[in-house]
């Protein structure tokens, strides 16, 4: 049975690139929190929308769990794990509901500075190191390139000077990175930036009505940002 709930939670990054910008569109929809000290829960004040500070990571588990109702995650984090998701037969519980205009980046392949690059048929047989294999596996097979992926969950731009890979599929900002570790994108397989996400199916109880304030009230935010 599902729970029935009268306050709406909303999965945020705790640090890092998103956390202080996510925060800041909350607040400008007029959400304010009474701060909790372990700083993992917040509870809010002015309407019944908390928030759960956690890891980007793991927000979309946490919506598929039901342990929250909203998140605010990278388009790149979302993506793979609803390809891991479909991938191992599971239904999709959460979908891209909002792109919010902030945490921009790029998924891109990158090869070594020194490459001649003549397009996607010079990675057949390569290995390619990335933290998201599951979005590169499935740009590999749409292309019809056979090459193998090496999973790292970190530093990924290193391994072809560590000799791990031949190339890497990265997120890219500026380029500096990249740069700086004598490589240079060539491709992009995906666009990404900060998106809210939320349920498939709408919720039976009063989360549903709140969901549709703060929706309205986002577009109001996101509309006047342009
Ligand atoms: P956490 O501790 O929460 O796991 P993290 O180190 O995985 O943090 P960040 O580096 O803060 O995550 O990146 C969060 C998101 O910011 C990325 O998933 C991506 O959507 C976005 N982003 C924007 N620019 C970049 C970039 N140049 N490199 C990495 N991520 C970027
Ligand atoms: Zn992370």
């Amino acid at each position: 049975a599902k729970a029935v709930r009268d306050r709406l939670r909303i999965a945020i990054q705790k640090s890092g690139r998103l956390g202080d910008p996510s925060r800041a569109l909350l607040t400008a929809c007029g959400l304010d929190w009474r701060e909790s000290r372990d700083r993992l829960f917040c509870y809010g004040e002015s309407l019944p929308v908390d928030l759960l500070l956690v890891r980007d990571d793991d927000i979309p588990g946490l919506l598929a769990d039901g342990v929250c109702d909203l998140g605010i995650v990278g388009r790149n984090v979302l993506d793979e794990q609803a390809a891991e998701r479909e991938q191992a037969g599971v239904v999709p519980v959460a979908k891209e509901l909002r792109a919010l205009g902030f945490g921009g980046c790029r998924l891109d392949i990158a090869v070594p500075d020194d490459w001649d690059w003549q397009g996607p048929e010079q990675l057949r047989g390569c290995r390619i190191a990335s933290s998201y294999p599951q979005l590169l596996r499935r740009w590999l097979a749409g292309q019809g390139i056979d090459a193998e992926v090496v999973m790292l969950s970190g530093s990924v731009e290193i391994a072809p000077r560590l000799g791990q890979a031949d190339a890497v599929c990265d997120l890219v900002s500026s380029g500096a990175t990249l740069a700086a570790n004598q490589l240079k994108p060539v491709l992009t397989l995906l666009r990404s930036e900060a998106v809210l996400a939320g349920p498939v199916a709408p919720f039976a109880d009063a989360r549903a009505e709140l969901m549709q304030l703060l929706l309205r009230r986002m577009d109001g935010v996101l509309r006047l940002r342009h």
